[in-house]
This record gives C-alpha cells, structure tokens and sequence, in this order.
C-alpha cells in the first residue's frame, strides 16, 4: 500500500484547498471544484503506479473537459489568460484568478508545468495528434512570440475597460470561445507543420510567461542517477519538450519545460530517472 502514498498525499492536498476555500469564499462551489479535481489527479497517479499507460490520457480528459465544457462553456467562466486579466482588474479573487494562482502562478513551486501535462484542455487536444516525439529537438528562435501573446491578452482586456466597453461578460464569453478556437486551430497547424504536437507550447502560449520561473524551482523534478546512466540519449530523444533530463541541475536545457509526462523515465532502459 505505501506505494499509493503520493496519490493519498495528492488528495490531500487538494481537499484541503477545497475545504479552505469553500470556507474563505463561504461557496460550496469550491469544495466539489478542487475534490473533482483532486480525485481527478489521484486517480491518475493510482493508474500510473499500476501501470496503466494511458494514465495521463486519463487525467488530462477528466480536468480538460470538466474546464472548458463544464467551467468553461457551460458557467460561462473564462479561464483563459483574459479571463484572468479581467478578474484581476475587476479586483474580484474568484474563478480565473484562483485557477491561475492555484496552478499557474504558485502551484508550478510544488509540481512544476504538471498543468501542461495534465490537465490542459488545449494540450488534451494536441496529445491525440501523431508527432508526440518530436522531428527535431532543436528549438527555432521564436519563443518571444510567447511575450507577444502575453502582452496582446493584458492590452485586449485593459481596451476592454479603458473603452468603458458594455456587457463585458458577454464579451469574455465569446473571447473564451473564439480564443479557444484560435488556440486550436493555431496548435494543429503547428503540430503538422514542425511535426511536433507540442509546437504550441514551445513557441506561442502566452501561459508559459506565468508558468516557466516559478517551474525553475520545483519540488518535483524528474532526476538522474549518474552511476546508473549508460548514456544511451533514449529519454532526450523520446521527451516531447526538449529537457536534458539527465543534467540534475536546475539551469538544464529547456528545464522550465518539463510538464513531467514520465515518457523519459518510462524509456529509461536502467531505470536512472525517477
Ligand atoms: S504551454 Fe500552454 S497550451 Fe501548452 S500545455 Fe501549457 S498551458 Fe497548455
Ligand atoms: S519526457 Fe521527462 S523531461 Fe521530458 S517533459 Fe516528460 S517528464 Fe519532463
Ligand atoms: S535513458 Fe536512462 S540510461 Fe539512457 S541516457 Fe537516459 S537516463 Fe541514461
């Protein structure tokens, strides 16, 4: 049983956010949010430890449907990155700005881009496309088209409120759904173009501007045990963001891009990375 330790401690953790802030915000919403969730995740830790290799398929369909059909679509919640901006800037701490400082902003000191991983529905999607491993590990310099994208979300929902814009949560509902469809669109044709699912990620979510320093600093990084490593480059060549995982230092190429998938440690033919 110590084996599902993790999955417990995982539960756990998201109960207690579940408990602490359906009583903070006196909204049971929180409670069955953040249990779904964290049932959600647990299970699929359960399912990894057993073995079970589609268990991140698993987890990231149970959290990327719940937000963006359930959430999403039906609370007409917008989750996206302007959804954030415009909670923030109304100066209301519910959905969006939980949801960011939950798993985007403070979260990434404990697991990292596990949100990339995991639960992403925009990831969901490009996960079932056919270039998990990328064609090239090579990174073309376009990564500040990340900050671009960043900076278009703030200046779309500031116009927004400078403008004195009417029915402004009708406005981010169809900025939700637009966005979405954008992302996707956007997402796919990258994916087929580099032959890369991940594309998108590497060069053009403006998420990553939030999410990449505090992943320097995670608590759960996949490590390796040199005297176990023969050197043979398998998880380098089967890893979908381009990690030197076999360097343990914090500064390891492309470390802020882990969203821990465990495809490195699964390939590893002596079992070093864990
Ligand atoms: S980088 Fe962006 S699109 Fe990719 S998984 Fe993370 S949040 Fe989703
Ligand atoms: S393959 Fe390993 S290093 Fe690469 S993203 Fe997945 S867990 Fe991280
Ligand atoms: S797959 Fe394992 S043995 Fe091979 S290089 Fe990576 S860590 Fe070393």
């Amino acid at each position: 049983m110590k084996k599902y330790i993790p999955a417990a401690m995982l539960f756990v953790v998201f109960e207690a956010v579940a408990v602490s802030l359906a009583v903070f915000k006196d909204n049971a919403f929180y409670l069955f949010n953040f249990s779904y969730i964290g049932c959600s995740i647990s299970l699929g830790v359960v399912l990894y430890i057993r073995s079970y290799k589609n268990a991140r398929r698993v987890v990231q369909l149970l959290v990327g449907l719940y937000m963006l059909v359930y959430l999403g679509i039906i609370c007409n919640e917008n989750m996206q990155i302007e959804g954030f901006w415009y909670y923030l800037f109304t100066g209301v701490f519910e959905a969006a700005t939980i949801h960011y400082l939950v798993a985007k902003i403070a979260g990434p000191l404990v697991f990292g881009r596990g949100w990339c991983g995991y639960a992403c529905w925009t990831a969901m999607a490009l996960d079932f496309l056919p270039y998990k491993t990328p064609q090239s590990h090579e990174r073309r310099g376009s990564g500040w088209l990340r900050y671009l994208a960043f900076a278009a979300s703030i200046l779309f929902v500031a116009a927004l409120f400078l403008t004195h814009a009417a029915d402004m949560e009708r406005i981010m509902f169809r900025a939700f759904i637009f966005g979405n469809l954008i992302y996707y669109a956007l997402g796919i044709g990258l994916a087929v173009w580099l032959r890369d699912n991940r594309a998108f990620c590497k060069y053009i979510c403006p998420v990553t501007v939030f999410l990449k320093p505090a992943s320097y600093f995670s608590l759960f990084r996949v490590t390796c045990d040199k005297g176990k490593c023969v050197n043979c480059g398998q998880c380098v060549r089967v890893c979908p963001m381009d990690v030197d995982m076999t360097d343990n230092s914090r500064a390891r190429k492309n470390g802020t891009e882990c969203i821990l998938c465990m495809e490195c440690v699964k390939k590893c033919p002596t079992g070093a990375l864990k």
